[in-house]
C-alpha cells in the first residue's frame, strides 16, 4: 500500500497509461516514501488483474511472485548497504564474500554506491523478452547512487530503449544526477505531503508530539517517525540546550557527551539550529525547532553577521569529511568552540 499523502499523485501517474514513458523519474525530498510508492507502481504495472486506478489486484500469479520477491520481469537495483530497507537480498559481492570465508579478517562496510556491475548485470534482462508478455520493470533506487561509471553504461541503454521495459527511477538529490541521464527521464516531482495528512499518520503510529517533530523533520513524516524512536533523543534535547545557552556553550561538556555518537548526526543538528539562527535573523522564524524560538531570538541578537557565514562554512566542510574523522571528540570540541566564538 501506498502512504495516505500519495493517493493524489498515483491518480495523476495513472493518466500516463497507454503512453507510459519508456523511464520515469519520481523525485522529492527525502522521508516521504518514494520507495514504497514506486515498489508499489511496479507491482500495479505488472499485475495480471489490475483494479480500478492501477491498484493491483494482490492476488494473481504476477502478484504473489512480486510479494515473493521473484517476478520474471521484476529488477530492483539498490546499493548494497539499501538492500535491507529495500527488501532485496544481499548483492553478488555478499555472496562472493560469504564463499570467501569470513574468517579472519574486518568485514568491508557495504557499498552506497549503485555500481558498474549492477548495471551490467541489467543487460540480459533488457535484452530478452518478457516472461509473461507483459512489461518488464527495473525500478533504481536511489538514482543518485549511480557512480559515474554506472550511470553511463545505464545512460546508453536509456538512449535505445528496448520495447517494454519501463525504468522508475527515484531520487532526493536529483541535482546530483547526469544532465544526459535526466533528460532521458519523464520527471515527476512527488507531491510534499500535506501535515493534516502526516500529523494525523504518525498520531496513528502511536508518535506524540507530531507537529514538533515533523517541524524537525522538514515535514517528512518517514523521518519525524525515525525522530520519535530516536535512542539519542535525550542527549539531542542536551545538545539543542547546549546551543541554546549561545555564549556559555560548554564546548568541552559537548565533545565529552558526544564522542560516541555518529558524527553525521550531531552535524545534523549542528546544521538544523544554524539553519534555524539564520531564519530568525532575515524572516523572523525557525523552521525546524519551533519550540526553541526564544532561544533564537537571544542568540540572533547576540551573534556578529560575518562571523555565521564563515562557521556555517565550517560546518559544511566538516560534513565532507564526516564519515573519516580522525578524533571525533576534538572535531565536535573544535565545532562547539566555533559556534561559542559566534557570541564573542
Ligand atoms: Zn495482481
Amino acid at each position: 500500500m501506498i502512504f495516505p499523502w500519495q493517493a493524489a499523485d498515483w491518480s495523476r501517474l495513472q493518466q500516463l497509461r497507454g503512453h507510459w514513458p519508456h523511464a520515469l523519474l519520481l523525485h522529492g525530498q527525502a522521508g516521504i516514501g518514494k520507495l514504497r510508492f514506486v515498489q508499489h507502481l511496479a507491482q500495479g504495472l505488472l499485475c495480471e488483474a489490475q483494479q480500478a486506478n492501477g491498484e493491483p489486484c494482490g492476488a494473481c500469479e504476477a502478484c504473489i511472485w512480486f510479494a515473493q520477491g521473484n517476478h520474471p520481469d521484476y529488477r530492483i537495483v539498490v546499493p548494497e548497504a539499501l538492500a535491507a530497507e529495500a527488501g532485496v537480498a544481499g548483492g553478488a559481492d555478499e555472496k562472493a564474500e560469504k564463499a570467501d570465508g569470513d574468517e579472519g579478517k574486518k568485514t568491508r562496510a557495504p557499498s552506497k554506491e549503485i555500481k558498474i556491475e549492477q548495471i551490467r548485470g541489467l543487460l540480459d534482462f533488457v535484452g530478452v523478452g518478457s516472461h509473461r508478455g507483459g512489461a518488464r520493470v527495473v525500478v533504481l533506487y536511489p538514482a543518485e547512487a549511480l557512480n559515474i561509471a554506472a550511470a553511463n553504461a545505464l545512460l546508453r541503454t536509456l538512449e535505445e530503449p528496448s520495447a517494454g521495459v519501463v525504468f522508475l527511477m527515484v531520487s532526493a538529490r536529483i541535482d546530483r544526477l547526469l544532465p544526459t541521464i535526466i533528460s532521458r527521464c519523464r520527471q515527476w516531482p512527488m507531491t510534499m505531503p500535506a501535515p493534516e495528512l502526516t500529523t494525523k499518520w504518525l498520531t496513528a503510529q502511536g508518535v506524540d508530539q507530531t507537529v514538533a517533530l515533523l517541524a524537525e523533520a522538514g515535514g517528512a513524516p518517514l523521518v519525524a517517525l525515525a525522530l520519535a524512536s530516536d535512542e539519542n533523543r535525550a542527549l539531542r534535547d542536551w545538545t539543542l540546550k547546549q546551543l541554546a545557552a549561545g555564549p556559555e556553550c560548554d564546548a568541552f561538556a559537548c565533545g565529552e557527551a558526544l564522542q560516541k555518537l555518529p558524527v553525521p548526526l550531531v552535524l545534523g543538528w549542528l546544521q538544523r539550529w544554524m539553519y534555524d539562527l539564520l531564519a530568525q535573523r532575515t524572516a523572523g522564524a525557525p523552521r525546524y525547532f519551533p519550540q526553541a524560538s526564544a532561544a533564537f531570538t537571544r542568540c540572533a541578537s547576540q551573534a556578529d553577521a560575518s562571523a555565521f557565514a564563515r562557521f556555517m562554512r565550517t560546518v559544511t566542510r566538516q560534513r565532507a569529511v564526516e564519515n573519516h574523522p580522525l578524533n571525533v571528540r576534538l572535531v565536535f570540541e573544535e565545532l562547539f568552540i566555533g559556534y561559542r566564538a559566534l557570541f564573542a
